[in-house]
């Protein structure tokens, strides 16, 4: 390489930050220092997707854009309408003076699970229950190409929640109420950004290339222990407890290179997370060695403070102090860089904190190689929804199916069930739904109900499908007594559970069936032998019900690929899941997980029982 006699190569001025051969280090020093103040709190900014025009990605240098809730750009927007806005962003991005490539985030929590046509894989609660790290490790790989196929290349997933109360909205969205197994399941963060080498530095993040993702380990740390399971509440517990229950999937996920942490809404032992100098700095990026970076939840540094007396300035100030460096600020973006900028020019924030956090953050945009390949590969188009990913999502759910009673008693096991028989029921409001099936984060932010938000298999499709031809299938959703007892069914498959529901929406203190699952139950199960199937996101109450079910199957949020219940209940493949939860008899005896002293389940947590396959797992 000859340079110019001042630092030119072929006229054009030489950019060492642009030097791909350039050690990552020396690149993130020469940027920084060329930047302004403006330039560096632009880069801390993340904002609503709705937000972002060319001109305000311009104006204030802002250094993300996110897909909060799922919001997308149409309601079944096709691969290129995805592709032609995040690359229309980043062509914003890039006229800038310098040229810095934005992040484009989404909630891609179950596979790419807001876009239509995706492969939406089981939510983790029933990946939990495969007890199978490396399937979970190849669902990574697999959403970190359907991600990429519509230019986005970052996800905020895994969720590492360790869930010790399903009265929490999100108890779906963690692998398990064992800190152990979540901790397994962290393998999902070297599917998503590539295995990290065997000579990396502790804490560096790592993604390998353009068909990989930056990850984010959420959320940081104890949202899994609040009073009650209740939403963005407050974790009691010792320091003992919270290092030795809530901690241990991020001591993994470190060490496996997670580009990114966000933090908790929640607050421990009344201070909330966002403002948690010790646990965020101290511990996370001192202690543990992350060189990642920390984002903000959406307006969770609003939430520092709260009303009626709440006091934004204040709120910049400790949530920047507390060390997060990327601040999800979706729609109140100016006020936010305005107030920012002026605490740092009269020294409230030190410009050595800001410096910090940029560097964190240049640190993995050079790492997703944003810079070399800032726009949408065109070859990964046909990545979204493909065959080899459902096929994927369908032997998930095959594992994560959790079998907990089988038949009257053990001598007279009811399944698997016969393909060929003379007449069979399927009922439930939950047997011909993509959308139950699907829950919460898949299309928006609540789930949907239906079949024609994307495109999957639903249990009855699967049951059609699968019985022998001469198998008359009768679906009714909500089948008359009288008609069950006349109509002489060999037996049947009720389907029922959970309505769609994501965060505080889905907080709930009863935990009982939805109307009108239980007469459906009782309806059916007190006429005919049946298995019923029941799809949520968490153990609900079954007690009063379990005696005059003669099966029971917990089938957990599956996602689009129904088909792999099927694959189980006709015995194509054997029943394998074990329960990531205790399943409990009353809520009353909530929290209760395995490690209580008093533990007195319906079903304990690992329980599942076990069928032959005729075909291998
Ligand atoms: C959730 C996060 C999510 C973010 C962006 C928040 O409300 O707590 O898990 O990543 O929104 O959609």
């Amino acid at each position: 390489l000859i340079l110019g006699c001042r630092g030119t190569l072929g006229g054009a001025e030489y950019l060492k930050y642009k030097d791909p051969k350039q050690p990552l280090n020396a690149r993130i020093n020469d940027l920084l220092k060329r930047m302004t103040l403006a330039e560096k709190i632009g880069q801390m900014s993340q904002i609503e997707r709705e937000n972002a025009t060319a001109d305000v990605l311009k104006t204030y240098f802002i250094g993300s854009v996110l897909s909060g809730g799922g919001s997308v750009p149409a309601p079944q927007a096709s691969i290129e309408t995805w592709v032609n806005m995040v690359n229309g962003m980043q062509k914003a991005a890039l006229s800038t003076r310098l040229g810095i490539p934005i992040i484009y985030g989404i909630d891609a929590v179950h596979g790419h699970s807001n876009v239509y046509k995706a492969t939406v894989f089981p939510h983790n609660v029933g990946l939990g229950a495969t007890r199978d790290p490396a399937l979970v490790k190849k669902i990574g790989a697999a959403t970190a190409l359907e991600v990429r196929a519509t230019g986005i290349p970052y996800v905020f997933a895994p969720c590492v929640a360790v869930c010790r109360d399903p009265r929490w909205g999100r108890c779906y969205e963690s692998y398990s109420e064992d800190p152990k197994l979540v901790k397994e399941m962290t393998e999902i963060i070297p599917g998503l950004q590539g295995d990290i080498p065997a000579n990396s530095r502790k804490g560096v993040p790592f993604v390998a290339g353009k068909r990989n993702v930056a990850a984010c380990a959420k959320h940081y740390v104890g949202d899994g222990g609040t009073y009650k399971g209740i939403n963005e509440n407050n974790t009691i517990i010792s320091q003992h407890g919270l290092l030795s229950i809530h901690m241990p999937p991020y001591y993994s996920a470190v060490i496996k290179g997670v580009s990114t942490v966000m933090v908790s809404f929640s607050s421990w032992n009344g201070v909330k997370m966002h403002a948690n100098h010790y646990l965020v700095t101290d511990f996370l990026k001192n202690k543990l060695h992350f060189r990642g970076f920390v984002i903000s939840d959406w307006q969770g540094i609003d939430r520092i403070t709260s009303p009626p007396h709440a006091n934004y300035s204040y709120s910049i100030q400790a949530g920047i102090h507390a060390g997060i460096d990327m601040v999800m600020i979706p729609f109140a973006y100016t006020e936010f860089i305005k107030d920012l900028t002026y605490q740092v020019q009269n020294n409230v924030i030190p410009m050595s904190r800001i410096n910090d956090a940029v560097r964190r953050i240049l640190r993995v945009k050079f790492t997703v190689g944003l810079f070399e390949n800032p726009y949408a590969d065109p070859s990964l188009a046909d990545q979204l929804g493909k065959k080899e990913h459902r096929d994927l999502a369908r032997e998930a759910v095959r594992k994560s199916l959790v079998l907990l009673k089988n038949g009257k008693s053990a001598n007279d096991p009811m399944l698997p069930l016969p393909k060929k028989a003379k007449k069979i029921l399927v009922a439930g409001s939950h047997a011909d739904n993509l959308g139950y099936q699907c829950g919460g984060w898949t299309i928006t932010w609540q789930g949907l109900s239906g079949n024609n938000n994307t495109i999957g298999t639903t249990v009855l499709d699967a049951v059609k499908s699968t019985v022998d031809p001469s198998t008359e299938v009768i679906f009714s959703e909500n089948p008359d007594p009288e008609f069950v007892k006349q109509s002489m069914f060999s037996y049947a498959i009720v389907v029922v559970g959970e309505h769609p529901y994501a965060e505080t929406d889905g907080d709930n203190l009863n935990l009982t069936i939805p109307y009108p699952g239980p007469s459906v139950i009782q309806n059916v199960c007190s006429c005919i032998k049946c298995v019923v199937i029941i799809i949520s996101g968490r153990p609900i109450v079954i007690e009063p019900y379990i005696g005059m079910i003669d099966s029971l199957v917990a089938a957990w949020l599956p996602g689009t690929e129904g088909q792999g219940v099927a694959d189980v209940l006709f015995g194509d493949y054997g029943f394998s899941g074990k329960l990531s939860r205790t399943w409990f008899k009353s809520v009353e005896q909530l929290p209760m997980n395995f490690d209580d002293p008093h533990y007195d389940p319906l079903f304990p947590y690992g329980f599942g029982l076990t069928t032959m396959p005729s075909k291998a797992n």
